[in-house]
């Protein structure tokens, strides 16, 4: 489930409504959504191949910053062997996450990105690999990896939280109390 709250900040992100999103699959370190997950089937009945998709204004501008430098046509050419390989298991495990929701006749074999023989959509690869984490989506690790937004460092033009105050300083003060000095 997706909060009213979390479905208002990716309305304000994407500049339109948000419709036919399930939850949020990765945040931001102050909290703001960064990926959501979306229906396979939007509830204009539309096939919708893009289970994650990349929401956060700052994320995809960066993302189309590199495409815009010709990565994609750079990456395409690693897709080779060992890589290849592991493309094509990133493109089962979408198909089967997305399958798992519905399955779309019409999206059959389709997932996201150009996923398994091409890189066709960097924002796409990126927010895949920001949901399921580094080590599965390899060309979606090198868009994350290469891009100028990090996940970890806030650039939201309103932060949920105020990251310095609500999430780091705890931690210092706690780690100051139960960590041994090293030497
Ligand atoms: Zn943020």
């Amino acid at each position: 489930m997706i909060s009213d709250e979390d479905l208002q900040i990716v309305s304000q992100h994407l500049g339109r409504p948000a419709r036919s999103m399930l939850e949020v699959s990765a945040r931001c370190i102050c909290g703001n959504p960064v990926v959501v997950k979306t229906k396979p089937r939007l509830e204009d009945g539309t096939p919708f191949p893009t289970l994650y998709y990349l929401t956060h204004p700052a994320a995809t501008a960066s993302m189309s910053r590199l495409e815009s430098a010709g990565l994609m046509a750079e990456w395409s050419n690693l897709l080779e062997d060992e890589i290849a390989e592991k493309y094509l298991k990133a493109h089962r495990g979408y198909l089967a996450e997305r399958e798992k929701i519905e399955f779309v006749e019409e999206l059959k074999e389709t997932s996201a990105g150009g996923m398994p023989t091409r890189v066709k959509r960097l924002h796409a690869l990126a927010a895949h690999s920001l949901a399921v984490g580094e080590g599965i989506n390899p060309i979606g690790d090198l868009a994350v990896a290469n891009s100028d937004w990090k996940i970890e460092k806030c650039q939201c033009d309103r932060p949920k939280e105020v990251p310095g105050l609500t999430c780091v300083l705890p931690r210092i003060i706690l780690n100051s109390f139960t960590t041994t000095p090293l030497n």
